[in-house]
């Protein structure tokens, strides 16, 4: 057997503060094959952040320009001022070479994935309750109050999409939730329906041996 299967398109959403980003990390460094899709943003580079390993940071001209050109799988002007973006070639390349891809992207982003690739898996990362939320993000303290505030806000609304997702993981404990997040992909990656190149081969052996 050695066709290439087709890696599995991961969505990644939750609100600002659940923790998504550390469950992504783990997740990533204990799956080899799974890589995390870089997105485009405008907004500005927060000072612990990498230009190319966080965001790719644009100005408004350059994102707009890759707009215009296609360059995305989605994007999206979150909390109505920047944009964010999942650039188109990366992801599609790696999903052709097999490699298994994440995208870490708002709950908006995340249905115009699934409609685009009705076979992506889209997981909403929860709190175990709202003021968790709460003293996450003021525990981060990268922000102002106002954008705390906004966060927040827009926390409870992210959170009405919970029943639009394939599955709810709570980050209670961040092993337990990224256990959950390994399982997930584990059985996603086991359905039938996802590996016909290799039951094509069992009933082609299976012919010969007649
Ligand atoms: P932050 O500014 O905290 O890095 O991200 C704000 C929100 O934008 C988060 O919910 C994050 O998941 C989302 N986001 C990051 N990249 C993308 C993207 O490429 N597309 C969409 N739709 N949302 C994104």
């Amino acid at each position: 057997m050695n066709t290439t299967r087709q890696g599995l398109l991961i969505v990644i959403s939750g609100p600002s503060g659940v923790g998504k980003g550390t469950v992504t990390k783990e997740f990533l460094s204990r799956n080899t094959n799974a890589e995390l899709s870089v997105s485009a943003t405008t907004r500005a580079r927060r000072p612990q952040e990498i230009e190319g390993v966080n965001y790719f940071f644009k100005t408004q001209e350059e994102f707009k320009r890759m707009i215009d050109n296609d360059e995305f799988l989605e994007y999206m002007q979150v909390f109505g001022m920047n944009f964010y973006g999942t650039p188109r070639a990366f992801v599609e390349e790696k999903l052709a070479q097999g490699r298994d891809i994440v995208l870490e992207i708002d709950v908006n982003g995340a249905m115009k994935v699934k409609k685009a690739y009705p076979e992506a898996v889209t997981i909403f990362i929860a709190p175990p309750t709202m003021s968790d939320i709460k003293s996450r993000l003021y525990g981060r303290g990268t922000e102002n109050e106002s954008a705390i505030d906004r966060r927040y806000r827009e926390a409870f609304e992210e959170m009405q999409y919970i029943r639009k997702y394939d599955y709810v993981v709570v980050n209670d404990i961040i092993d337990r939730a990224v256990k959950a997040v390994c399982s997930i992909a584990e059985a996603e990656k086991s359905k039938v329906s996802r590996n016909n190149d290799l039951i094509q081969y069992y009933d082609e052996e299976l012919k010969s041996n007649d």
